[in-house]
């Protein structure tokens, strides 16, 4: 009937599923780590973006291919740099916890053009702008296309 119906459709498969439910494990890499390194991480991993922590394993930055091609170009001096000098910094970090939709996370990624959000959980009840939290995952418009292309699928 059309409860099933909509119960499959994509649309549906976005907002009921939770961030919770399809994220990834983050691949962190520390504030130190330098630009050559972070690069054969990208490639051993198999992902474009990686969340760097500081000293105390706090969100500082995320770092993606884009912050690496632009720092490298006529660089010479690119590989042996800090990560900390090239990614984009808190707090201009765009994040998600882990009950929000999958459709927030993709209404996110559109709006602030990125493609992947680390996944933030709060040590604090009631969270406020300066609460403490954790990186516990990652969500990126692959999770999202093979969320769509499984329920497509299943059709
Ligand atoms: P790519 O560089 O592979 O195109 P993105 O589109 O995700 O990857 O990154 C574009 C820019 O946005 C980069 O400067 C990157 O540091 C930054 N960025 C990526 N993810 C986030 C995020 N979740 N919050 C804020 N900035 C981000």
């Amino acid at each position: 009937g059309k409860r099933a119906e909509r119960e499959q459709s994509e649309s549906y498969i976005l907002r009921k599923m939770k961030v919770g439910q399809v994220q990834g494990i983050p691949i962190v890499v520390d504030v130190k780590t330098t630009v050559q390194d972070a690069v054969v991480t990208l490639f051993l991993e198999n992902i474009g973006s990686l969340v760097v922590a500081d000293e105390n394993g706090k969100l500082a930055g995320v770092l993606s291919r884009k912050d690496l091609l632009k720092v490298t170009l006529g660089n010479s001096n690119a590989a042996s740099m800090p990560v900390s000098m090239v990614m984009t910094r808190q707090p201009n970090i765009i994040t998600i916890t882990p009950d929000e939709s999958v459709y927030e996370a993709a209404r996110k990624m559109i709006h602030h053009q990125v493609d992947s959000l680390p996944v933030i959980s709060y040590t604090d009840q009631e969270p406020s702008s300066d609460s403490e939290f954790n990186v516990v995952g990652r969500i990126t418009k692959t999770t999202i296309i093979k969320l769509l292309f499984d329920q497509m699928e299943q059709e």
